[in-house]
C-alpha cells in the first residue's frame, strides 16, 4: 500500500498507488515516460478528484524555485510548484509585481492556473491570463515549450494538469505598486442592485461577502491602487468599518490582511490572509459559479430564491468579478463575469443539497462552475473539442487522464 494522501480539505483521499517528489525535471521527465497513469499534484487545495489518480501522484513542490526575471521582457520564469506567496515577495523585493492575486497566497502557481484560479477586478482577468509561456512535461516524458501567441497556447494554460506536468511557467509582471484596503459593513440590499456596476468596479478590487439573508449585504472589501481615487466614508450606504473585519464576523480578523486604508505592498493586500498564516484545514468546502457580469442582479435574485436549501450549508458567500479571456477551458472564457462563490460547512450530505439547489437556479446563466471547487455538472465549453485534439497531440496515450478529465471534459 503506497502513502495516502489528502487535499487540503481533507474531503479526498487520493488514490495513488505511489507519491513522487522529483527533484528535478529530469527525474519528473523520466517517471512519466515509465508510467501508464499519472497526475501531477499542486499544493493540494482543491476541493475535488480533479486532481486524483490510482497510479502514480507527482508532486513538483520539490523542483527548485529557480525564480528568473526577465525585466527587459516584462515577464518572470518560475518552478511551477512555487507557491504564489513565495514567487510575490521575491518580485515585490526586485521592484516587480503581479496584476492580481486569489484570496490565499499559499497555492501553487501551476495548480493555480490549472483550474483558471482568480481574483477580483472588472478589468483583471483569472490569474492563468497573466501565464506568457509554459514548458510541459508532457505524454511520454518529453519537454514541451509553449508561448502566448503560439496556435494551441490557449488550451495549455488552463489545462487542468490533463496535457502534462508544468515543470516551468512565465508570467507577465510590471512595476511593484501599492494597495489599500477598506472594509465597508451593510450595504443595503437594494442598493447592491441599484448599484452593481458602480460597486464592482469601487476599485481596482472589490469582494462582497454575504450570507443571501436579510436587507444588507455584510461587507465589501475595497482593493484600491495608489493611484485610484481616494476611499470614500460610505459606499451606498455601507460605512466604512471602525475596526479590522474576518469575511466571517464572528472570527477573529488577526490573520486578515491590513484594513483601514493603510497603503501597503501589492501581495499584502491582495489576498484576504496573510502569508505568514496557515489556515486550518478540513473546516470548510467550497463551491463557485460563474455568470456574466450583466447577469448579476438576477443571478442574486436566483440565489436567495433556493436560499433556505443553501443556507444550512453555508458558512459565507463572496461575490468577485474576473475580466473576460480567450483560454479555452477558462471558466471566464469569452465572457466579463461574476463569480457566486460558497464556503460551506464541512458536510458532503448538507453541501450537495445545496449545490443541486444552486445549479438548477443558475440554469438560466449558463454557470460554469470552478474546476477545482465542489460541483455536479460541467457545462460544455466551446473549445472543449480543440482542448481534446491538443490532449491527444501532447499525451496521445492518455497518460495524464483521470476519470474527473474524462467526465467533465472529454466526454463533453
Ligand atoms: C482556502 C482556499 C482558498 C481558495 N481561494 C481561491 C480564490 O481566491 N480564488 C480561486 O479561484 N480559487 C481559490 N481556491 C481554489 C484553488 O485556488 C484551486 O483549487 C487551485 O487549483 C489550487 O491550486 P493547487 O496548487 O493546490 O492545485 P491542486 O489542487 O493540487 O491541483 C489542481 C489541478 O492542477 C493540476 N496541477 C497542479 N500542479 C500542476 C503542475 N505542476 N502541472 C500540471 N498540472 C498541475 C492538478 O493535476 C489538478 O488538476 C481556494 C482554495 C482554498 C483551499
Amino acid at each position: 500500500m503506497g502513502e495516502r494522501l489528502r487535499n487540503w480539505a481533507g474531503n479526498i483521499e487520493f488514490g495513488a498507488a505511489r507519491v513522487h517528489r522529483p527533484g528535478s525535471v529530469e527525474q519528473v521527465q523520466e517517471i512519466v515516460a515509465g508510467a501508464d497513469k499519472v497526475r501531477v499534484l499542486g499544493t493540494g487545495h482543491s476541493f475535488n478528484t480533479i486532481a486524483d489518480t490510482e497510479a502514480d501522484l507527482v508532486s513538483v513542490a520539490g523542483l527548485p524555485a529557480d525564480i528568473r526575471i526577465d525585466a527587459a521582457g516584462g515577464t518572470v520564469s518560475v518552478a511551477g510548484g512555487v507557491r504564489y506567496g513565495e514567487l510575490a515577495r521575491k518580485l515585490d523585493a526586485e521592484g516587480y509585481a503581479l496584476h492580481n492575486l486569489g484570496s490565499l497566497p499559499h497555492i501553487s502557481v501551476a495548480g493555480a492556473v490549472a483550474t483558471g484560479t482568480h481574483g477580483s477586478g472588472v478589468r483583471l482577468g483569472n490569474l492563468a491570463t497573466v501565464i506568457a509561456g509554459v514548458d510541459i512535461v508532457a505524454g511520454g516524458g518529453e519537454l514541451v515549450s509553449l508561448r502566448r501567441g503560439d496556435a494551441d497556447f490557449d488550451g495549455a494554460v488552463v489545462a487542468l494538469g490533463a496535457l502534462g506536468a508544468v515543470v516551468r511557467v512565465t508570467l507577465d509582471i510590471q512595476p511593484r505598486y501599492q494597495v489599500s484596503q477598506h472594509v465597508y459593513e451593510r450595504l443595503p440590499r437594494a442598493q447592491l442592485d441599484a448599484h452593481w456596476d458602480e460597486i464592482a468596479a469601487a476599485g481596482y478590487s472589490v469582494s462582497l461577502f454575504t450570507g443571501w439573508r436579510g436587507d444588507t449585504v455584510d461587507q465589501v472589501w475595497v482593493k484600491r491602487r495608489d493611484d485610484d481615487a481616494p476611499a470614500p466614508a460610505e459606499l451606498f450606504g455601507a460605512m466604512a468599518a471602525d475596526g479590522k473585519r474576518h469575511p466571517i464576523a464572528v472570527m477573529s480578523p488577526e490573520h486578515c490582511t491590513e484594513q483601514g486604508g493603510v497603503p501597503g505592498a501589492w501581495h499584502e493586500r491582495l489576498p484576504h490572509f496573510k502569508l505568514e498564516f496557515t489556515p486550518s484545514s478540513g473546516e470548510e468546502l467550497q463551491s463557485e459559479y460563474f455568470v456574466a457580469r450583466a447577469d448579476a442582479v438576477a443571478a442574486f435574485a436566483a440565489v436567495e430564491r433556493v436560499r433556505d436549501r443553501v443556507t444550512p450549508a453555508l458558512q459565507i458567500s463572496e461575490v468577485r468579478t474576473i475580466a473576460g479571456d480567450s483560454l479555452w477551458l477558462s471558466p471566464h472564457f469569452e465572457r466579463d463575469s461574476v463569480a457566486l462563490h460558497f464556503t460551506w460547512v464541512p458536510n458532503q450530505e448538507l453541501v450537495l443539497r445545496a449545490v443541486d439547489a444552486l445549479e438548477e437556479a443558475l440554469a438560466p446563466f449558463a454557470p460554469r462552475p470552478h474546476w477545482g471547487k465542489v460541483f455536479r455538472s460541467a457545462p460544455a465549453y466551446p473549445r472543449g473539442r480543440d482542448f481534446a485534439a491538443l490532449a491527444a497531440r501532447l499525451d496521445p496515450a492518455g497518460v495524464f487522464r483521470n476519470a474527473f478529465v474524462e467526465r467533465y471534459v472529454l466526454a463533453g
